[in-house]
């Protein structure tokens, strides 16, 4: 089966052509600079492929994706009736969505009621969609959302204590955000651990990082709130702060409110603690050499990172698995020591030689540790590329 993954922005485009039962990627792919000029960048294997083509639009950019995907030269297939379905990457789902659907016009007019809470998302993900459908009518169309996974969380989880007018007027509310991966990482942990049945949390760390607490494969509770600016400290992202913090800023520098949120998405987090960077090998490398405020924003994320996980334990009366995901989570084993060292007061307890190793699927925890601890590379794409192929086997 091959099934093309779309991931739509404002003014790029990512796809990927995979079989979801074998994860195997036959081309992938991004198209950038929708609106302005137009850029392709097409990979087949090791073999990449740069061509301008005109990209007025997102209809423009999936006409080029198919076209090369079909290329005597660098394509993949001879017609687009190979691609057996499309899988979208859809940002928020807000209180209508609790799964991956197949894309009918109701799920359009949905998807739609849902901009007012991803105004950026949403509209470039409904112009893949649209774009997708006015090219390959007859292809089956899902829609996966980020925020899906986490719709099983209790009220005591989502609701925020505010009042209740804004819960049920605006839908004011926690729904938590990278929901692809956290739903990847608890179905590929039962499998490692072999059972279905078990409490984990999720920490998924990266550039923007987030934090699952599931029970039984379901999620009880995610760091992440009405927007990925919550929970703890990112790249760029504060995490969670004092609302009143916001207030202080704007009136003492005459800021809007947009413009204070802007410096707390874009401005804050590791870059602004550290001074140097955003990524954390720069960290890393400014710490060694003698860099304090980089040692203080690692610090400062171990920290925040530990203390989560000792909330989710609490919540969930223990647990049983850890996991380690995402470009920091899967590669920085002093992120990880450092987060564990925190929690030799639930049992947890690695073995610093495993703990090496990087960017592989792996048990770190010593056999007598209390909890398992794993590092498991998420794959967001075979996630979008299964829960396709669900969905439009059940539907054949
Ligand atoms: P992501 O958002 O999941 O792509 O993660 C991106 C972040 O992962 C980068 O900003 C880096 O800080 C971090 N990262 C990637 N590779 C490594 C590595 N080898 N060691 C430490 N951090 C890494």
């Amino acid at each position: 089966m091959n099934i093309l993954i779309i991931n739509a922005g404002s003014s790029s485009l990512k796809y990927q052509l995979m079989d979801p039962e074998t994860g195997v990627v036959s081309a992938k792919g991004l198209c950038e600079r929708i609106g302005i000029d137009g850029r392709l960048n097409h990979k087949v294997g090791e073999n990449k492929v740069t061509k301008d083509i005109p990209m007025p639009t997102h209809s423009e950019a999936i006409a080029a994706t198919l076209a090369i995907l079909q290329d005597a030269e660098c394509g993949v297939i001879k017609s687009v009736d190979e691609i057996d379905a499309v899988g979208h990457r859809v940002l928020h789902g807000g209180m209508e969505f609790f799964d991956s659907c197949i894309i009918n016009d109701e799920v359009i007019a949905a998807i739609k009621k849902c901009i007012p809470l991803g105004p950026l998302h949403n509209p470039a993900n409904l112009m893949g969609i649209e774009a997708c459908q006015a090219v390959m009518p007859t292809t089956p169309q899902v829609a996966v959302f980020d925020t899906a996974f986490h719709m099983t969380m209790p009220p005591k989880a989502y609701r925020y204590a505010i009042p209740t007018e804004y819960y049920e007027n605006d839908s004011i509310r926690r729904y938590g955000f990278h929901g692809t991966s956290h739903k990847y990482v608890a179905k590929r942990t039962a499998q490692l651990v072999g059972k279905t049945e078990f409490k984990m949390v999720n920490c998924h760390l990266g550039n923007g990082s987030s934090m699952s607490a599931v029970k039984d494969g379901k999620c009880q509770d995610t760091t992440m709130g009405l927007t990925p600016l919550a929970g703890v400290p990112m790249g760029t992202r504060s995490g969670d702060i004092d609302a009143a913090v916001v207030q202080f800023i704007c009136n003492k520098y005459g800021m809007s409110v947009d413009e204070c949120l802007n410096m707390l998405n874009k401005k804050s987090g590791m870059l602004a603690m550290s001074g140097v960077s955003s990524d954390f090998r720069d960290l890393e490398d400014g710490a060694n050499n003698g860099n304090e405020d980089c040692a203080l924003a690692r610090a400062k994320f171990c920290y925040e990172v530990a203390k989560y996980v000792g909330a989710y334990a609490a919540a969930l009366n223990g647990i049983d698995v850890l996991t380690f995901t995402a470009g920091v989570g899967e590669n920085d084993s002093a992120v990880r020591a450092d987060v564990c060292e925190y929690l030799g007061f639930l049992g947890v307890k690695i073995d610093p030689e495993l703990n090496k190793k990087r960017g592989k699927e792996m048990m770190i925890s010593t056999p007598d540790s209390k909890v398992q601890v794993w590092v498991v590379p998420t794959n967001e794409e075979l996630m979008i590329a299964q829960d396709t192929a669900e969905l439009v086997n059940a539907a054949k």
